[in-house]
């Protein structure tokens, strides 16, 4: 049990703190990065969602910073993330791994005020978990020297090398020392960025524990057929979440902010107990609307990118894409949000005829074919939409202009989606809905409605 991870040369502390946890043995990612991290070496550290890879860095930095101490505005450690959310919830695992250490531990995120964040570093930061731009911005304010720092740890590494990111990672990279230990961590690596961390490690150790790229095995993905118009996305949706008996909680992705926003107008009107997540709102409605989701009181979380990395809500049972991702990896990480550390989860994503390319990407990225949830016998190409050639043909937009804590909003891609009111239709809220995962269509279950207790007339 516990000598599963003091042999991996972790601390007593920390050995103590993994099995208050819970966990009984470490991951194969942990098992093979954490003597890389305790030797000091560089690491490339590749593993599919949800298999522990925080750990990997967070068990060995612990043991490490045992020995020395912070001084005031000197961190000792840096660890980048790509969105606020993610940030926190790596500050929630320090201090859960942490527990039998006193560091002090640094979280410095866009949206909130800087007093607080400053008064930590003021006192010395043992570990800093930074999204970039508030990290430079606290530089610029001369609120913290970075020549201090031992340990550069930056997770989902793709997303911070590619187009958004890379200007303020350069930037601090530099501000670091460059005798330090530089880690990286993901679930996808594409060639060319993993061209670029060359330029950021010395000599790492790669350690991948399956192809990089690949989807967990513990999720279960399908295809919905669409036709392009939203109404009918939404409807096709809405009968899927009514169809699938074991949906627990539900995250549905959209490509654009813009959608997240209808579409929860739409499912909400349809009296789903659904909320929002995307960067455009004010950083408390995001915190509180996950905190809603991660308790329960919210069972449909519709969401932009910005949930599509590295967010761990252990429980989610299913994950819909509403649109097909522009980025093949990106579907690797949305539906990574669910079948997470060995448990099972289930991926719909809705295919229209204009998404056919993209899907076609994903196949290859993922190196599988996905099922076809309905209407199997028929081809996508073959649908009754009248998507214009031009349209279809329409190449990706370039990944990440311009965002630091949101992720990509593919602007140019939208399309006029006004919801369309058309005749009323009577649903039943209090029968359960009985049907196979795969199969008929049945009503809505009553707990994934906003109220339980009568049967509610929508309006489709
Ligand atoms: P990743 O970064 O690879 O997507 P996370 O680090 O978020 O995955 O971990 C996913 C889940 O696995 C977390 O809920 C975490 O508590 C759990 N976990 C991590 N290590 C272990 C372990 N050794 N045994 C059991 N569960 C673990
Ligand atoms: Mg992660």
């Amino acid at each position: 049990m516990s000598e599963n991870f003091s042999k991996l040369g972790l601390s007593a502390k920390v050995v103590q703190a993994v099995n208050a946890a819970g966990y009984t043995e470490p991951t194969e990612i942990q098992e093979q990065a954490i003597p890389h991290v305790l030797q000091k070496s560089d690491v490339i550290g590749i593993a599919q969602t949800g298999t522990g890879k925080t750990a990997s860095f967070v068990l060995p930095m612990l043991t490490l910073l045992e020995k020395g101490r912070a001084r005031a505005r000197m961190p000792r450690t840096l660890i980048l993330e790509p969105t606020r959310e993610l940030a926190a919830q790596v500050h929630e695992n320090f201090e859960k791994y942490g527990i039998n250490h006193k560091l002090n531990v640094a979280l410095l995120i866009g949206g909130v005020s800087f007093g607080d964040q400053n008064k930590i570093l003021d006192k010395g930061a043992d570990v800093l978990i930074a999204t970039p731009g508030r990290l430079l911005d606290h530089f610029e304010r001369g609120k913290l020297l970075m020549n201090g720092v031992e340990i550069l740890v930056i997770d989902e590494a793709d997303r911070m090398l590619d187009m958004g990111f890379i200007p303020d990672i350069e930037r601090i990279c530099s501000l670091l020392p460059p005798r330090r230990q530089t880690l990286f961590f993901s679930a996808t690596m594409s060639n060319e960025i993993s061209k670029l961390t060359s330029r950021f490690l010395k000599n790492p150790q790669k350690v991948e524990t399956a192809k990089k790229n690949l989807t967990a095995q513990t999720i279960e993905q399908r295809l919905l057929k669409a036709g392009s118009k939203p109404a009918e996305k939404r409807s096709i949706l809405r009968d899927q979440i009514n169809s699938e008996a074991d949906l627990n909680n539900a995250i549905i992705f959209c490509n654009r902010k813009r959608d997240v926003a209808t579409l929860l107008r739409s499912m909400t009107r349809h009296k789903f107990n659904a909320g929002a997540l995307h960067g455009d709102m004010d950083q408390k409605s995001r915190m509180d609307t996950l905190a809603k989701f991660k308790n329960g009181d919210l069972k449909i979380l519709i969401a932009s990118d910005v949930a599509a990395r590295g967010l761990d809500i252990p429980n989610v049972s299913h994950v819909f894409n509403y649109d097909i991702p522009i980025h093949a990896e990106d579907y690797v990480h949305r539906i990574g949000r669910t079948g997470r550390a060995g448990r099972s989860g289930k991926a719909f994503s809705l295919v229209t005829p204009a998404d056919t390319k993209y899907l076609e990407a994903i196949e290859t990225l993922i190196v599988k074919k996905i099922e076809w949830a309905n209407n199997k016998e028929k081809n996508i190409a073959e649908t009754s939409d009248n998507i214009p050639k031009a349209k279809q043909a329409k190449k990706p937009t370039p990944k990440h202009n311009n965002q630091k804590n949101e992720a990509s909003d593919h602007k140019k891609h939208e399309a006029s989606n006004k919801p369309k009111h058309k005749k009323a239709a009577v649903i039943n809220n209090n029968a359960a809905s009985k049907s196979s995962p795969f199969g008929n269509f049945g009503p809505t279950p009553a707990f994934l409605l906003q109220s339980a207790a009568k049967p509610v007339k929508i309006e489709k």
